[in-house]
């Protein structure tokens, strides 16, 4: 299973805010805000908008490019937009998942493809499973939030970092099914990719080329 970026699930205020409150009264807890993307056509929407900030768009296809010549396992498609309208035209439970938290994995994957331990957390988590001998992928980007006291800068970062983690998520699907043995990128080989074309790591080059850096 090829799991997680390092993404945030809460973005909270680095500032204590000040709550004056009297004696009698209980301080105010703050809550989680959840803001989901709003389903998988809005998903396809997002990635769309980022792939053309910039040079998004090829650099992302060159990214996928590189791991694939680094493993030396081709891609499905190196163009994440057909490589998400792959995922989603499946038709024996694998897919897109989003707007679910880990704990509600299982409710959105068949028998088959239902996993034995609770997901950590991270941004999302991406694996495959077999439906009638038919390799089923499926990439899952976890709901986020803020916190109800949070500043409104970590609000608007919350579609920025659902596009960095559907990115991710993607590309851990991203290897052609032609071979018997099922297969998936894993973080050391984006990673590698990632450097070979000038990053850090993987999510650091997706946010380079495909966010405008007061969001990252
Ligand atoms: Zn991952």
């Amino acid at each position: 299973m090829g799991d997680d970026p390092p993404g945030r699930n809460h973005f909270r205020a680095s500032v204590g805010q000040q709550h004056s409150h009297h004696a009698e009264s209980s301080p105010q807890k703050p809550t989680t805000v959840w803001v989901p993307i709003g389903g998988v056509d809005k998903a396809r929407e997002l990635l769309t908008k980022t792939l053309g900030y910039g040079n998004c768009k090829s650099a992302i296809q060159q990214l996928f490019s590189q791991i694939a010549d680094g493993t030396g396992f081709a891609a499905r498609h190196t163009d994440v937009l057909d490589l998400f309208d792959a995922m989603t035209a499946q038709t024996g439970g694998g897919g897109i998942l989003v707007d679910l938290l880990p704990s509600q994995l299982n409710d959105h994957l068949p028998a088959a493809g239902r996993v034995a331990q609770q997901p950590p957390g991270g941004g999302g988590l991406s694996s495959f499973f077999y439906s009638s001998g038919h390799r089923e992928r499926w990439s899952a980007v976890w709901l986020m939030g803020a916190y109800s006291d949070s500043q409104r800068s970590a609000f608007d970062r919350i579609p920025f970092s659902y596009a960095v983690t559907l990115i991710h998520e993607l590309a851990h699907n991203a290897p052609n099914d032609g071979s018997r043995l099922g297969r998936m990128y894993e973080h050391d080989e984006m990673d590698a990719a990632a450097v070979k074309l000038g990053s850090t790591s993987f999510d650091q080059y997706v946010k380079e080329h495909c966010i405008p850096q007061r969001y990252w």
